[in-house]
């Protein structure tokens, strides 16, 4: 086999296919015409079955006894990763996605209620923000959890059905298969979180502690009697609210766009092509969440945002920002395959790291020119709100990632509605309403059903944003808004790519392995 060729044909048709399918996906999100819709869809099954293809995905394999030069061996290792699971059956494909789909459509179809009473997402969460009435809040709640009866059988059987594909392709389950193909073992994450976990129990009991006392008082009922319907969302993964400071003034007839613009340019990264290609403000038709995407895999990158002049479209736009820069200096003559981040966790802590300085005061003194009595008022705030956040995070992030775990090991034990009752009291310290034991709670949550075996990437993310941070402020530069920094982020992470291995980026980068105590670090 002639690798060179073999690889070129490959990387020319990927990024064929993938110009394609984004170029649909951005007239879709901007205009909503689903004429874009199915070009997108054409696209992605054409790239699908191309990966799919036996005869490809052997020449693949067999390359691995191979002598290749570490690049070409680096792309023989992803096509093998994003090829191996398509190496079933269509039928079986097809099942797995025929079940994804109708548990999708329950979601968006479903109504909660309350007494009776059909409610939105949107009124649960207003309910659970700023109701002080205990039985409208646990009416809610439970409004907000009842999908879960629905949806839990049918979650059950296609997890058996992902289990099998797994068994089939040589694997003990579809969670350590879809670990090993995102290039992370099962046992040495789990085993950093549970090490994390008891890093900070006693630093997350204070906070739990505080936020317990707040929330009692302003509800008028003991400590005692707190129960998850007493934080401000579904799930306890926000701060509930624990103080009242009115963030968004600061950004009354401030453009967030020029401040981000200001962030970028103070660090040495030139984000203005990008701004001219980004669709940034609300729009009939127009997609309502925020993406980064890279079009052609060369240097047109877009932002998609629907920016509003609060604290967090200031924070969500310096994490996109993140993002795309990300994508902007990746070295573009290294082959397509490997013109992505290293992993879906490292271009997430890089848009973490940007986004987190929406709660830093640096970047209030330095980009948004707060004065000095404003400057002190806030600091001390943003410091407690940065750290119960993350604190919070990485709590609900271990729970779910612990209990998919086992849900997967065994989608068939009795107790999983009890163990996931256990999990939460374990992790984040609350008292389980003992009535809800005997409910599939849990399948409430979208993510089980559509993106599996991948919320851990969100507190890896989060690890390594700090462990950045950490390097940065002890060899470069004591304050992150400085135009040394941006040197680091080029050089050390972005140009790579994905020539790299996550675990061997981080160690060039920083010197260290991936170590969570940067992070218990910035929860004390
Ligand atoms: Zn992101």
């Amino acid at each position: 086999m002639d690798a060179k060729k073999f690889l070129a044909e490959i990387n020319a048709e990927v990024k064929r296919l993938h110009t394609k399918s984004a170029t649909a996906y951005w007239g879709l999100t901007t205009t909503g015409k689903s004429e874009y819709g199915e070009e997108m869809q054409k696209a992605e099954i054409e790239l699908r079955l191309y990966l799919a293809d036996k005869e490809r995905f052997d020449t693949v394999k067999e390359s691995m006894n191979l002598e290749l030069d570490s690049i070409e061996k680096r792309e023989m290792r992803l096509l093998f990763n994003e090829m191996l699971p398509n190496q079933l059956s269509k039928e079986r494909i097809e099942e797995a996605v025929k079940k994804e789909v109708e548990i999708e459509s329950l979601f968006a179809n479903f109504r909660a209620k309350i007494n009776g009473k059909e409610v939105s997402n949107n009124e649960i969460t207003e309910i659970l923000e700023k109701s002080t009435d205990s039985k409208l809040r646990k009416d809610a709640w439970i409004a907000g959890k009842e999908i879960g009866k629905e949806i839990a059988p049918k979650l059950i059987e296609l997890i058996k059905i992902r289990n099998e594909n797994a068994k089939t392709l040589g694997f003990n389950n579809y969670y350590d298969m879809m670990m090993e193909l995102q290039e992370l073992s099962t046992g040495e994450i789990h085993s950093m979180f549970r090490t994390f976990k008891e890093q900070t129990d006693d630093l997350f009991k204070e906070i739990k502690d505080d936020i317990d006392e707040t929330r009692s008082l302003k509800l008028k009922i003991s400590k005692e009697e707190m129960r998850p319907w007493h934080y401000s969302d579904l799930w306890f993964q926000e701060v509930p609210e624990i103080e009242t400071y009115d963030y968004d003034s600061i950004f009354k007839g401030k453009e967030i766009i020029s401040l981000v613009k200001k962030t970028y340019d103070s660090i040495n990264l030139d984000i203005v092509d990008i701004i001219e290609r980004s669709d940034l403000y609300e729009r009939k038709g127009k997609n309502q969440h925020a993406f980064t995407i890279s079009i052609d895999t060369e240097n047109d990158i877009r932002v998609l945002e629907n920016i509003r002049p609060t604290v967090k479209w200031a924070e969500t736009t310096l994490h996109e920002y993140g993002h795309a820069v990300y994508d902007k200096y990746i070295d573009k003559s290294l082959p397509t395959v490997l013109r992505g981040p290293a992993h879906t966790f490292t271009t997430e802590a890089v848009a973490m790291f940007f986004g987190r300085r929406a709660r830093d005061a640096e970047w209030y003194e330095k980009i948004v020119n707060l004065d000095g009595s404003i400057l002190k008022e806030i600091e001390p705030r943003l410091k407690k709100l940065l750290k119960y956040q993350l604190a919070i995070t990485a709590r609900w992030i271990i729970a779910f990632v612990f209990f998919e775990r086992e849900l997967y090991k065994n989608p068939e034990r009795e107790d999983l509605n009890n163990l996931w009752y256990d999990t939460l009291q374990e992790l984040q310290f609350i008292n389980p309403p003992e009535e809800r034991r005997k409910y599939p709670d849990w399948a409430a949550k979208i993510h089980f059903g559509i993106a599996p075996v991948y919320y851990h990437n969100y507190l890896l993310g989060e690890m390594m944003a700090s462990q950045m941070e950490s390097y940065l402020k002890e060899n470069v530069s004591k304050e992150l808004i400085n135009k040394n920094v941006g040197e680091f982020f080029v050089e050390g992470i972005f140009k790579p790519g994905s020539k790299y291995r996550w675990d061997e980026l981080i160690e060039k980068a920083t010197g260290k392995p991936l170590n969570p105590k940067f992070l218990a670090e910035q929860i004390k």
